[in-house]
């Protein structure tokens, strides 16, 4: 078993980034921009924007926290996202989701410039993504493509059963391993014997949000699995939605939590907002 090591890729590429923002800077004198807009007093959501900016900060990016109250209007948030439209040091706005329950989230992802939306909501990008088009590409299952890149693990022709059909995880996670010719499985809440499922694919990707998911008797002999889950434990600990300890005895290829998918989900943030700051450039030359 080897585990797919999402901590040491994503310093790999965070240098890449880091190393094209100087180019960026000294050709045309600015770096790229990202726009964050946290609403309430969520903890995990003020976790994940801090490990954001702070990352932001290593690579030389610009980069603006907009804070908001958890009773903030539709119509402020509206506004907001309408200034960093038009920001032209804006190149990347990404909405830490979940909102309150007062707003209509649909509406806010609809509302970021197509190509300012570095996270790959937008409707626009979903759509590119599906018909196998160039666009912005969910930052999660973008760097789990990457990850299993790095190691050279091919999904063509491959069962793939994703587990979890979330907009932001399990549906753009299938649409990337179609778009690469593997099999596609989606499974979700109401699958029915997900055993069944899993047991058949020769990888297996978890986001579920559930702790102890996936099995060791629910998965195949030299299965590579990608656990996108990320929970808290009774301890306190981080973990993601596989039985490591034994699944690991059984498989080919694993990826840990913490050290897997997350950080390469923060990479690809980085790697998204210098694509989009190099589009943008491009215009205005
Ligand atoms: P979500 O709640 O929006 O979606 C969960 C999906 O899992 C749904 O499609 C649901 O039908 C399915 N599901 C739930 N319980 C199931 C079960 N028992 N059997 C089969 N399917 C089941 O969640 P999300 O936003 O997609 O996040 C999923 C997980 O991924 C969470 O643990 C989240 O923290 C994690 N996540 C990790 C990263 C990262 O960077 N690694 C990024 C985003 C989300």
């Amino acid at each position: 078993m080897q585990i797919l090591d999402g901590k040491k890729l994503s310093k790999k590429i965070e240098e890449y980034v880091a190393f094209e923002t100087k180019e960026l800077k000294s050709a045309t004198g600015r770096v790229p921009g990202l726009a964050v807009i946290l609403v309430g007093n969520d903890p995990a959501s003020h976790a994940y924007v801090g490990m954001k900016k702070k990352a932001c900060d290593r690579v030389g990016f610009y980069s603006v926290t907009h804070e908001m109250p958890e009773n903030i209007s539709q119509e402020a948030i509206e506004e907001t996202i309408k200034m960093m439209n038009q920001n032209p040091n804006i190149d990347g706005i990404l909405i830490q989701l979940p909102l309150p329950a007062h707003i209509d989230t649909t509406k806010l992802l609809e509302l970021v410039a197509p190509e300012k939306d570095v996270d790959g909501f937008h409707p626009f990008n979903v759509g590119r993504l599906t018909t196998g088009l160039d666009g912005f590409v969910p930052c999660t299952p973008l760097g789990v493509m990457e990850l299993l890149s790095e190691y050279d693990i091919d999904v063509k022709g491959k069962n793939c059963c994703v587990v979890g059909a979330s907009n932001i995880v399990g549906k753009p996670m299938a649409a990337l391993l179609l778009n690469a010719n593997a099999t596609v499985e989606v499974c979700h809440i109401f699958t029915d014997d997900l055993k069944k499922h899993t047991l058949n694919a020769d990888m297996i990707f978890v986001g579920a949000g559930v702790i102890n998911l996936i099995k060791e008797d629910m998965v195949k002999e030299g299965a590579v699995i990608v656990d996108i889950g990320i929970n808290r434990a009774e301890n306190g600990k981080l973990v993601g939605d596989v039985d490591f300890e034994n699944v690991s005895k059984k498989c080919s290829y694993i990826t840990p939590v913490p050290g897997g998918v997350g950080p390469m989900t923060i990479a690809m943030l980085l790697s998204n907002t210098l694509k989009a700051a190099k589009l943008h450039v491009k215009e205005e030359a």
